[in-house]
């Protein structure tokens, strides 16, 4: 079974068809990162206050001891391995620990530290003396709230009283019955059954409330409302946290509703991708099989580290996949329509090692941090939906972060006029060369 039937891979119909990926929902790509983010992302941008506390001068801090954190608290975060805040960590910390607390809004991209930033306040302000809850913290989805569970217990590891509950489907309040938990950690519907119908969360004691993942938070239907009704019903001098990865305006509009009283609001900006140190090569060819047979003239006469190929739909990657199993190299296939943790694990093991080729569409790549490989190959290029050049998605397959990134080589298939045109368009969007290449002449690229 040949893509090559398949019109809409070289100059046909418009990228729409069933086997399109275009439907991998936030909370999803928001999980993915976070499975495949088991380390700290390390981030060159300065942060920016946009909006201090008048009341405290703001500082930073360079070490967790600096904090006055509880000795087991202190105790678990070492245990995790964290030896230093990291950059978001060390301007948020001193605000978010400070006394009489602040209402902080905080965005960075996933993986940099919020995470354990506001686990390590909920922490560190519960008093496991006292039996009822303290702190509760809103997530868009069950995953993502146990998630945000498993941080909290590995922090709190040798907090031996401390009592965390989860509020998510399937579990379960009994009537009249009010919480002795610590900390509720839980998804906005369920919160607000527990908190609102059956009064089990007596929500003017609370001290800590977060609200994660905000730019998903508002990308669910019922999530923004549920959210606000539950803040409404807190008590003044509760400290209020926002958090999101993204800082569009409709995130901080929802932000700056649902955080009152001057919020400190603090951002550490995304470095930008860019196209320096990359060498862009094109391969002209004139049918789907052309480009395999280009593409195999490549793998066979270059050594090459681990790569991506992208393709645009979803056929002709598992077409490709086949094929180049076939021909005995280590490939692995992810598409949109594995679950998310299929998708996890074959970027582990990828990540790992195991395998030297990536064969993906561009939706299902989305969250996978590509820095790692020094070939990307574009078997198709990337196109809107219509059919004109997608250069902030190539950008994205092919750029670096950091001007002393690694080099990287983006191999571009054209097999057709109309990829020739994308081609050309994206060669004059970047301003930048893409020379063709001869697979004879494979040497030039090495
Ligand atoms: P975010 O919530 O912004 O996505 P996380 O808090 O989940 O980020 O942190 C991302 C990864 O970095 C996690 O694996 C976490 O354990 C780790 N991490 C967080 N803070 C530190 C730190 N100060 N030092 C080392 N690793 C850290």
């Amino acid at each position: 079974d040949s893509p090559a039937a398949d019109r809409s891979t070289a100059d046909g119909a418009a990228p729409s068809e069933d086997d399109d990926e275009k439907d991998v929902k936030k909370e999803d790509e928001s999980l993915l990162r976070k499975l495949i983010h088991s380390e700290l992302i390390k981030s060159k941008t300065d942060i920016e206050v946009l909006r201090k506390d008048p009341n405290s001068p703001l500082h930073s801090v360079k070490s967790f001891e600096a904090l006055n954190l509880k000795p087991e608290l202190l105790k678990g975060v070492y245990d995790m391995g964290f030896n230093a805040p990291s950059k978001i960590q060390e301007t948020a910390l001193p605000t978010l620990l400070a006394d009489p607390p602040v209402n902080m809004i905080a965005q960075s991209q996933s993986g940099t530290g919020k995470t354990a930033a506001f686990v390590l306040t909920m922490l560190s302000r519960v008093d496991t003396s006292l039996p009822h809850p303290q702190c509760l913290c809103l997530a868009p989805t069950y995953e993502l709230a146990l998630q945000i569970g498993e941080v909290t217990e590995k922090m709190a590891k040798h907090m031996t009283d401390l009592r965390i509950r989860y509020a998510v489907r399937g579990e379960r309040v009994s009537r009249g019955e009010t919480l002795a938990d610590h900390i509720i950690i839980g998804t906005p519907g369920t919160v607000m059954d527990w908190a609102i119908r059956f009064r089990a969360i007596p929500l003017k004691k609370l001290r800590v409330f977060v609200l994660d993942e905000a730019d998903v938070m508002i990308s669910m239907q019922g999530h923004q409302d549920q959210s606000t009704r539950i803040q409404r019903e807190l008590s003044k001098d509760c400290q209020m946290l926002l958090f999101s990865a993204t800082y569009e305006g409709q995130v901080m509009e929802f932000a700056q509703k649902i955080i009152p009283n001057d919020p400190v609001i603090i951002r550490l900006r995304r470095e930008e991708e860019s196209l320096d140190n990359i060498k862009q090569i094109y391969i002209e060819c004139t049918s789907v099989e052309e480009k395999y047979q280009a593409l195999c003239n490549i793998y066979g006469s270059i050594s090459i580290g681990q790569s991506m190929i992208f393709c645009h739909k979803r056929k002709t990657a598992s077409w490709l996949a086949e094929k180049m199993t076939a021909d005995q190299h280590a490939v692995a296939l992810l598409t949109g329509e594995l679950t998310i943790e299929q998708r996890a694990a074959i970027i582990k093991r990828f990540r790992d090692g195991k395998e030297k080729v990536l064969i993906t569409t561009n939706v299902s790549a989305r969250g996978i941090d590509i820095e790692m490989v020094t070939v990307v190959v574009n078997f198709d290029l990337p196109v809107t939906l219509d059919w004109k050049a997608d250069c902030e998605t190539y950008l994205h397959r092919i750029g670096r972060t950091g001007r002393f990134g690694k080099s990287g080589l983006a191999i571009n298939m054209v097999d057709s006029p109309r990829s020739m045109a994308i081609l050309k368009a994206i060669e004059k969007h970047f301003g930048r060369k893409i020379e063709k290449l001869d697979t004879d002449d494979l040497d030039e690229i090495e």
